[in-house]
């Protein structure tokens, strides 16, 4: 029993104001408990670190450590109690755990690293035989250190985005830090108020180092901005009006599509995909197929031209060619007098000024399309949230490049 103790107290790595008491081991609970006792002469008061004489001790509290050879272990000790000359009466915090926590420090980062492997806290709960609630805020404390420790120094780029939370048009708006390819912070809704707190969640300071911001043609959002971190350019990216033109095709291939129906024309039925494809990306047969639809003179096929011609404009080398360009396209938009296009063109004309910015920063959409379908991971594992601050949690814990480390 002696060579338990003593073990246990080097494994522990205990200050020597602490001493293991006691091991009870139990077989059939394949539990070991680890009794600690607190044997330093004064006790530092937690709130002004003075050292103080003992007062009394807590009641027994229990933390979870790591198993030893797949035995639950526990540690058990009453906290001494300071009487602090200027704050009263008070527990002493234990150096083996964080305040209000009933796991131990080293258990805490065992999880951590677990969760950083495995994205489905479920699956973590149950491998540790944990409640989902304890391992939940297990993470928000990592989160919490992690948050502390983040240096937000050399942020120049930031893109804004929205994305779904919940069925019914709920939706959360997410900050990246495009340079360091990262999730800054999240906020419920997409609204400006929404978005101007999630801007501000960035001191003042920083912000005005903030040379960029690329966000979706959503005036909400150019709003928060314009008051928030005026001298920066806003950026409408390229992937959010691919997907706007991608949409038009869409709606004038439906739209064709029923009017072909009513004459038994099936040639637009079962087509929806092949018009979103770009031609690189076609298997020969897919070229084949797609190449004989646009011999047959479709609407659908002139607002798809309309959509691929309009991926030369991201390649042009300077802001003028662009302008230039841009008008040339739009004209032959007007001509083709296909509604949902001419849409989408004269939402581009009202912010053509933030799409042209693009040819000063050239920030690409591929960081926020990264962290966007890791987050789509994460719903996905975690089949729903319980509540938006679940769900923040989580895109920050793990898109949030955090030192989370105990
Ligand atoms: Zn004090």
């Amino acid at each position: 029993m002696e060579s338990l103790i003593s073990h246990y107290q080097q494994l522990l790595g205990l200050p020597s104001s602490w001493n293991v008491d006691n091991v009870d081991l139990s077989l059939p609970h394949k539990r070991v408990t680890i009794k600690l006792k607190y044997v330093g002469q004064d006790v530092k008061c937690p709130e002004c670190k003075a050292s103080c004489s003992i007062y009394d001790h807590a009641p027994e509290q229990k933390w979870r450590h790591l198993d030893t050879m797949q035995f639950e272990t526990i540690l058990v000790a009453r906290l001494p109690r300071v009487n602090c000359k200027e704050h009263g009466v008070k527990t002493a915090s234990a150096p083996w755990a964080d305040k209000h926590s009933r796991f131990t420090l080293m258990f805490e980062g065992f999880v951590v690293q677990l969760l950083q492997h495995c994205a489905s806290t479920q699956a973590v709960a149950s491998m540790l035989r944990l409640s989902w609630h304890s391992v939940d805020q297990i993470m928000r404390r990592a989160l919490a250190r992690g948050m502390k420790r983040r240096d937000t120094e050399a942020i120049r780029h930031l893109g804004i985005d929205e994305k779904s939370f919940r069925a019914g048009h709920q939706y959360v708006t997410i900050m990246n830090d495009l340079d360091g390819g990262r999730v800054l912070d999240v906020v419920e809704t997409r609204t400006t108020k929404a978005t101007v707190k999630l801007l501000t969640s960035l001191a003042a300071k920083q912000r005005k180092k903030v040379l960029s911001v690329s966000v979706d043609m959503w005036n909400p959002f150019a709003h928060a901005v314009r008051k928030k971190v005026p001298q920066a350019d806003l950026v409408h990216d390229r992937y959010h009006i691919s997907k706007y033109l991608n949409d038009a095709v869409d709606a004038v291939r439906r739209q064709e599509s029923r009017a072909l129906n009513t004459t038994g024309d099936k040639t637009l039925i079962g087509s929806k995909y092949a018009w979103l494809r770009n031609p690189e990306n076609m298997s020969d047969k897919q070229r084949a197929d797609f190449d004989q639809l646009m011999t047959c003179e479709l609407q659908t096929g002139i607002a798809w031209s309309l959509k691929n011609m309009f991926r030369a404009f991201w390649v042009l080398t300077t802001r003028d060619a662009a302008e230039y360009f841009f008008q040339y396209w739009s004209d032959a938009v007007d001509r083709s007098k296909l509604k949902p296009i001419i849409k989408v063109k004269d939402m581009m004309v009202r912010h053509l000024e933030g799409i042209l910015n693009f040819f000063r920063h050239r920030t690409t959409n591929a960081v926020s399309e990264g962290l966007n379908s890791k987050i789509q991971l994460i719903k996905a594992s975690a089949r729903g949230f319980h509540s938006f601050e679940s769900y923040r949690t989580r895109i920050l814990f793990y898109c949030g490049k955090l030192d989370m480390a105990i």
